[in-house]
């Protein structure tokens, strides 16, 4: 892999038939797939099944034997293999109603595992495995996660560590393989976990707290009290220590990385996942879109939020970022590179024939994964310079990490905002990127804060700073009102502009689980200037420094906010925002030197399924057969672009539809019309 090229992987699944390994037939079989996988300009595999990896352990020896012969045939070709399991998860039924559902819902996996009884008996180097395992706070029994008919092991557990590490270490040893993906070290099954005594004495080592009953709710889910505060943050350093773990067997640069499929939503503390700790230990970042893309409405939009930031979060890491795409079809993987493409991402391909809920003998019709994103994948490889280039944008969006994990109780608290400041530069085709750190004026122009409720000492400095040197910043809602803790602030940011803000706070209710009471309400924001008694209702434009504040105490959540935001970026960016709203296409910009990249995308499509296998699924959750992906018929198939360059023709492509040709720009206006079926095109110009 060259590098400068981004990943274009697929899933190498492993099936029952291939742990008969060693067997000539399935060498044969994993020569052709290799072959198969250079054919479809796939350069990364990455391994699927096999997936719980303690179920396997009888099985380590030839499976990781396998595993180096895929890899070095993957290699002969110039393809990199990345393993990916669970490192925390264990498949247990106690009875045949569970070993079916278990067998049902989660075939993908292999779930392979061994009945209570006997895996009671299991043990590694003289510990037992289920001395591991993660304690139910209120049962005080082991964890059973119902969805994956599954148990899990505490990553602080000290022995489970140890033995995690080894064996890391012994995958490595004996397989080659490029780069791991170490998935589910969290709290999967959220606040009900985890009581064992480890998590009990990491609370009173680091913290200096006992971890109180559940009906305790003076502690439990009560975000005035700082103890509980610590046990959210011990939550997130617990999944990042873990990660620290594998990486320091790895070494500083194998590439690492692990599963997430959200780091924005205000239900995250309860599982201990974001990615802005992740990063720590890993260097690779991913996002797993679950579900269809695009959904069954047509739209594509649902996981812009999270995606953004996990971008964000690659770009200020120096960090690829994988968008995982689950589909069965041609049609599905050409989307799903499309949509990687638009965004910015590398991208991963997989099917996930396991949670269809249909027979084997059912399924023979689909293609293997490496099969299926022959079109996309082969483009980019012999057109690479295309999608190296990074966003050309003035605008950043702040993400506030600690007004979600220390404040937010609902979305509404914080992470709709996020998420509709996202949406709405979406809809007016402002490309953008998230940062979760304050940038500097040299890397953006313009910052968004939207109900940044909560700021850190660091980003109160850095925000005045930003302002100083010439930052304009567009805030709306409270801002600042709270330190990191979501205590009030000392010195709430506001005040040095003269602006009094108070949140109008809900009951803010404590329970097991933590906010499983709480009321959906938006919190309202309400301000005077100091000293008057007059309210502040709209937007309010102060200097500061060489920079100026725009801000409004509205919320991105309130309709009227949320329109008029793009009108004040617009201000202080005239002309340097090309595309219009609302065409039916959403557009991205990219810059490469004095090159230019837009990429555009239909904003919504008409999907079809294959009904007969549909009709066939005994699980009608998750993922479905889509077969056919075209945009939707209200969607132009003539876009007209006032460019803001100044360049004579643009080299127009649509990869999916085999098209290149050159278009002129006639009094800087690009006019391109579109065949029926191109739903993503690209343009590039050299800008003089
Ligand atoms: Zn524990």
């Amino acid at each position: 892999m060259e590098r400068n090229e981004k990943y274009r992987a697929a899933s190498w699944w492993i099936t029952w038939e291939d742990l008969s390994w060693p067997n000539e037939d399935i060498a044969d079989k994993f020569r052709y797939r290799a072959d198969q996988s250079l054919a479809s300009g796939i350069n990364m595999a990455i391994i699927y099944g096999a997936h719980f990896r303690w179920d396997f352990m009888p099985l380590w020896m030839n499976l990781h034997d396998m595993i180096r012969f895929v890899a070095d045939e993957l290699h002969q070709r110039d393809i990199l293999l990345f393993d990916h399991h669970s490192s925390v998860l264990t498949h247990r039924y106690s009875n045949q109603n569970e070993a079916q559902a278990m067998r049902l819902h989660n075939r993908h996996h292999l779930p392979f595992a061994p009945s209570r009884d006997i895996a009671a008996e299991w043990t590694y180097k003289g510990m037992k495995l289920n001395d591991w395992r993660m304690i139910d706070l209120i049962t005080g029994k082991p964890v059973f996660l119902e969805q994956y008919t599954a148990e899990q092991f505490c990553m602080n557990n000290p022995d489970f560590q140890h033995a995690y590490r080894e064996y890391v270490r012994l995958l490595l040893d004996e397989t080659g393989i490029d780069g791991l993906m170490s998935d589910d070290g969290i709290f999967y099954s959220g606040w009900k976990s985890c009581g064992c005594e480890w998590c009990r004495k990491k609370f009173m080592d680091n913290y200096g707290h006992e971890v109180p009953p559940v009906r305790d709710t003076s502690f439990w889910g009560n975000y005035h009290n700082e103890a509980f505060k610590d046990w959210i943050e011990m939550r997130f350093s617990t999944t990042r220590e873990f990660l620290e773990g594998v990486r320091s067997v790895t070494g500083k640069d194998f590439p690492l990385m692990t599963c997430c499929s959200d780091s924005v939503g205000s239900n995250l503390p309860g599982y201990g996942m974001s990615y802005q700790e992740f990063i720590k230990p890993c260097n690779h970042i991913m996002l797993e879109m679950c579900g269809n893309t695009p959904a069954l409405n047509g739209s594509w939009q649902s996981n812009f939020p999270a995606q953004m930031l996990h971008l964000g979060i690659g770009h200020e890491n120096n960090a690829p970022c994988l968008g995982l795409g689950y589909g069965f079809s041609e049609a599905a993987a050409d989307f799903i590179w499309a949509f990687n493409k638009f965004l910015g991402s590398d991208t991963w391909f997989s099917t996930l024939k396991g949670r269809l809920g249909l027979r084997d003998s059912e399924m023979l019709s689909l293609k293997d994964d490496i099969e299926l994103p022959v079109n996309g994948f082969n483009w980019e490889k012999n057109n690479p310079g295309i999608f190296d280039a990074d966003t050309d944008s003035d605008v950043a969006v702040f993400f506030s990490r600690w007004s979600r994990d220390f404040y937010s109780m609902t979305e509404k608290d914080y992470a709709a905002d996020y998420s509709e400041t996202c949406f709405e530069m979406l809809r007016n085709n402002i490309t953008f990127d998230v940062v979760t750190v304050i940038p500097e004026v040299s890397e953006y122009k313009v910052l968004l804060l939207s109900s940044a409720s909560c700021l850190d000492d660091a980003e109160y400095s850095t925000l005045n700073k930003y302002l100083k040197s010439g930052g304009i910043v567009i805030a709306s809602g409270p801002t600042g009102c709270y330190d990191k803790r979501a205590n009030i602030a000392a010195r709430p940011w506001l005040e040095q502009f003269g602006i009094i803000c108070r949140i109008d706070e809900p009951e803010r209710i404590a329970a097991f689980p933590p906010c499983s009471k709480q009321k959906d309400i938006i919190p309202a924001c309400r301000s005077i200037f100091n000293g008057s008694n007059v309210e502040i209702n709209e937007w309010i434009e102060l200097s500061s420094g060489k920079g100026k504040l725009v801000w409004s105490p509205g919320r991105m959540q309130n309709l009227t906010i949320k329109l008029s935001t793009a009108e004040r970026l617009r201000n202080f960016m005239p002309g340097e925002i090309p595309f219009p709203a609302d065409t039916g296409w959403k557009f991205r910009i990219y810059r490469k030197g004095a090159v230019r990249i837009i990429h555009a995308l239909a904003a919504s499509f008409d999907l079809r399924c294959m009904d007969e296998l549909e009709k066939a699924r005994k699980i009608n959750k998750g993922n479905n057969l889509i077969d056919s992906i075209s945009k939707s018929k209200n969607i132009s198939s003539a876009v007209s672009l006032e460019l803001k360059w100044n360049c004579e023709t643009v080299n127009f492509y649509a990869p999916l539809d085999g098209l290149r040709k050159k278009i002129p720009v006639k009094n800087g206006v690009l006019d391109i019309t579109l065949d029926n079926e191109v739903y993503y095109f690209i343009l590039e110009m050299v800008v003089k």
